[in-house]
């Protein structure tokens, strides 16, 4: 494709500003619906290279670039950081705090990469705004808010975008991971597991702990919930199909000397089939109810969904399309099959309320040397601070480029004149 080569001729140049607002946004990370200035930041750039800006759910900011008639791509990024302390000891490192949903002081880090997303997002919008001789169609540069807290898609949703936006024929996205810098993962189908978490309430019957004849015991009923939750995984699943049920707390009681009146657990459920979720979820309800009959509970459970994620699997076609694209462009030995990861996102909830198929692909962060060393000797969990750490630091070169390149090549799957 001699149109992506000409587009991607003044990526050095391109590369000499992202750098320095890689560590800028670094610098200056914001917690989940809280990115004022970042939006600021990304709308800032975006105006001046003649994108139709807008702000959507919030801190959501949407670029399109009309460009004669062609195809319509959207591409997103996220933009929220967590609720981290840093610790990686950069020059560039985080000293922000924030203040979270429960009023807390906290640390804040772009712990997840999201700072490395913005920035390669804002790089492919800058070189495809300069070179609109080299494609036709329209561009979408899509920043959306809060994915850590599965609220930012929802809230863009919620403020019309469907209707704000020209209707894309495909959507893209990527996250860096900590795999090896300089390749590219893809794959057909789920890429990122569904996740649920539900909060259960069961109820007891409170009474002097040298008392428990006049009990309803709520800590042994939730004792006997967490083991038979199990059963789920290993009994009713099929072996080979994948489900996760994590019991993440488990919380009752206050005194030695109390039989308390309820129990509180906190469940994580992930899958990568929304048939096979179903059923996770019915199990789960039916275990709980029955637990709580045996033990005599005197009020049913009380069962809230909460920080919900969709699955994202990727459309063959899309994912065959630009899979070429990058074989192409960065050569076999850069691209691989990447495996599903057990992580989840809010992205796909984008392209699904416009219908329209979509890809996701990860993009590596860890220098080659440093990670194949760790690879050899099978310490990567333990070397190798993965998104969330407090440790996580994407090299910047190549990995900058690198993501700036794929977004690029990616569009050009359907943007290049001719298509
Ligand atoms: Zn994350
Ligand atoms: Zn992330």
């Amino acid at each position: 494709m001699p149109e992506v080569k000409m587009v991607l001729d003044s990526l050095d140049r391109a590369l000499e500003w992202q750098r320095e607002l890689y560590k800028e946004l670094h610098r200056h990370p914001e917690l989940s619906l809280q990115e004022f200035a970042t939006a600021q930041a990304i709308e800032d750039r975006l105006t001046p290279w003649g994108y139709a800006v807008q702000r959507i759910g919030g801190t959501g900011v949407v670029g399109v670039l009309e460009n004669g008639p062609g195809a319509c791509v959207l591409a997103r990024a996220d933009i929220d950081a967590l609720p981290v302390t840093e610790a990686t000891g950069l020059d560039y490192a985080s000293t922000a705090t924030g203040v979270d949903a429960d009023g807390s002081t906290v640390g804040v880090m772009h712990a997840c990469g999201h700072d490395m997303h913005i920035t390669a997002l804002l790089g492919a919008a800058k070189l495809l705004a300069d070179q609109r001789g080299a494609w036709s169609g329209t561009y979408i540069a899509l920043f959306q808010p809060a994915e850590e807290t599965a609220a930012g898609a929802r809230a863009m949703l919620d403020d019309g975008l469907v209707a704000k936006v020209p209707r894309p024929d495909v959507a893209l996205a990527q996250h860096v991971m900590a795999t090896e810098a300089g390749t590219i993962g893809t794959t057909a189908g789920p890429i990122l597991s569904a996740g649920d978490s539900v909060r259960i309430t069961v109820h007891g019957r409170g009474a002097h702990g040298s008392m428990p004849h006049n009990s309803v015991d709520p800590v042994v009923l939730a004792a006997s919930i967490v083991l038979r939750l199990q059963t789920i995984v290993s009994r009713e699943t099929t072996p080979g199909e994948f489900a996760v049920v994590t019991v993440g707390a488990s919380n009752a009681g206050t005194k030695s000397n109390i039989i308390p009146d309820r129990a509180v657990l906190l469940l994580n459920v992930r899958t990568y089939d929304m048939e096979l979720r179903g059923r996770v979820i019915a199990s789960i309800e039916r275990i709980v109810r029955g637990e709580c009959a045996a033990a005599g509970s005197p009020r049913e459970p009380e069962f809230e969904y909460y920080d919900q994620y969709p699955l994202t699997a990727n459309d063959a076609d899309v994912n065959a399309r630009v899979t070429d694209a990058f074989t192409a462009h960065f050569g076999a030995g850069a691209v691989y099959q990447a495996s599903p990861v057990t992580a989840s996102e809010d992205f796909s909830r984008l392209p699904d309320a416009f219908g329209v198929p979509y890809a996701y692909w990860t993009v590596g962060s860890v220098p080659s040397e440093v990670y194949r060393k760790a690879v050899a000797s099978g310490t990567v969990a333990q070397d190798i601070p993965a998104n969330h750490s407090p440790f996580f630091a994407p090299a910047i070169d190549p990995t900058l480029g690198m993501a700036t390149q794929a977004h690029v090549v990616a569009a050009f799957a359907y943007l290049a004149q001719g298509e």
